[in-house]
């Protein structure tokens, strides 16, 4: 599960080989480590609006070293382009150029967040274009990018502030090291719900969350990074996988529960276990899954029911039991796990694209039930994540998967983790019925 060749360029040797030969040159990403700063180097907020103006006394107040006008040949840490404004997309141009400008003092890892508004509420054509050219300029310059620097967007909601809540919490999550295979995506803001938690280091301390499919690969990276951050953390799977699944908890003084979530039982038995054990229910993680895949013309019934039986029934029935239970109704949190693959499609995965399309209708469908108690309900879609599954993947198709993304690898268990972690926390409050996708920006597809 080592991506040797990353490793290989980022040697002395192995760099000059792969810029003779004009090879990919993956980029070390700056994750996230506890105590760590949120970026280094200056913060250039660029935009002449007075959400720009907010948005930059803000961060100064976060201690941040914010710039409105860059200096010449200073390494920037990220650059914030606040597009909150633009009416016509004649409106860009001064702006966007200024940030070509700054481009060359960008940091390795450095950051480049835009913040509009979001184009399905545009009140007029040429604002609607406005902000759907902002779309495409974004993942254009995603695609330019180099040396593991990132490209994303905030979009607000027509009212929202620059430094409302979750416009902040998305600030803080895209500048930090939590974000880094996050690429090229847009998070869309939609109420003023949320605030900064009082620790940036434990965003989840108080909580109780559940996490399926917990005994290994992505599951277990959620389970550990929530417990990182605060959480009491219920590890769920398989009783086949008990073993893994004790080993887990108990490193993270959790609890296991073995079961299997495609049982009609199994969201009663989730609330009945979090509320005996730790007296209350605040996220559920949905990241059980599995894989059946053939090409439909040799699907047979059982690989196709079986797949959509655990990636999505089993979600929406667990969902039911939460919506109905009172044990959940204190601004839960519900976060599912799609994929590129539900997005954009994979040959031989129509079974499991369908399930996890399926993930990104049921999440858009129950967000309007979750808010009444203040609750939110997201997806993260991961493209390419090393892990046991991807490992048994042959060799050149495993190859192809990893480079074709505008970061040139496959991300971590870790960085779908840290979306997910994100998604919990109360910063992300106003963030619901969205789909976050963790994949380095991939290139084939959509
Ligand atoms: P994995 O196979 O390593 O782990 C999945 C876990 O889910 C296993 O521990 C398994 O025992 C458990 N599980 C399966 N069926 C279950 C059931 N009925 N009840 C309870 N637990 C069950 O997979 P992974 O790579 O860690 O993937 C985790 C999630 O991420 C899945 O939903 C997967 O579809 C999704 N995903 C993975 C990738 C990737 O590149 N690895 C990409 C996109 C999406």
């Amino acid at each position: 599960m080592t991506d040797k060749y990353t490793q290989l360029v980022n040697s002395g040797i192995g760099r000059d080989v792969a810029k003779r030969l004009g090879l990919p040159q993956p980029a070390i990403l700056r994750r996230y480590h506890p105590g760590d700063p949120l970026i280094t180097g200056p913060v250039l907020v660029n935009g002449d609006s007075v959400g720009a103006d907010d948005l930059a006394t803000t961060l100064l107040g976060w201690g941040l070293d914010v710039r409105r006008n860059a200096l010449p040949k200073e390494k920037l840490g990220a650059i914030i382009v606040v597009l909150d404004a633009v009416q016509h997309p004649e409106d860009l141009g001064k702006p966007v150029l200024s940030v070509g400008t700054s481009l060359r003092d960008l940091a390795p890892n450095g950051r480049v967040i835009t913040v509009s508004r979001t184009p399905r509420t545009a009140p007029t054509p040429a604002s609607s274009a406005a902000r759907q050219g902002i779309d495409g300029f974004l993942r254009s310059l995603a695609k330019e990018l180099r040396n593991g620097a990132t490209a994303n967007g905030i979009l607000l909601g027509e009212e929202l502030a620059t430094t409302s809540p979750s416009a902040l919490g998305a600030v803080r999550f895209f500048l930090s090291g939590r974000s880094a295979y996050v690429d090229g995506q847009f998070l869309t803001v939609s109420s003023p719900a949320g605030k900064l938690p009082s620790s940036m280091d434990k965003p989840l301390a108080g909580k109780v969350a559940v996490v399926t499919g917990a005994a290994r690969g992505i599951g277990a990276a959620i389970a550990a990074t929530l417990h990182r951050d605060g959480a009491t953390v219920v590890a769920v799977d398989i009783p086949a996988a008990g073993d893994h699944l004790a080993a887990v908890a108990n490193g993270i003084h959790g609890t296991a529960l073995q079961l299997d979530i495609s049982r009609s039982d199994a969201g009663q038995r989730i609330i009945e276990h979090a509320v005996e054990r730790h007296g209350k229910l605040d996220i559920v993680v949905h990241n059980a899954g599995i894989t059946r895949d053939r090409l439909l013309a040799n699907m047979d019934p059982g690989r196709w029911q079986s797949v959509i039986n655990v990636n999505i029934a089993a979600q929406l029935k667990i969902n039911e039991a939460l919506l109905a239970s009172d044990h959940f109704k204190d601004s839960p949190r519900i976060i599912s796990v799609s994929s590129t693959s539900g997005i954009a499609g994979n040959r031989g995965q129509t079974n499991y694209g369908a399930s996890k399309g399926g993930v990104i209708g049921m999440v858009r469908a129950t967000a309007p039930l979750m808010e009444p108690f203040g609750g939110t309900i997201n997806a993260v879609a991961p493209g390419f994540i090393e892990t046991e599954m991807t490992a048994r993947m042959p060799m050149a198709v495993r190859e192809a998967a990893r480079r074709l993304n505008s970061l040139k690898q496959g991300g971590k268990p870790q960085d779908v983790a840290e979306a997910i972690a994100f998604l919990a926390s109360d910063s992300a409050g106003g963030v619901s019925g969205e789909v976050l996708r963790v994949c380095g920006q991939q290139l084939v597809g959509a």
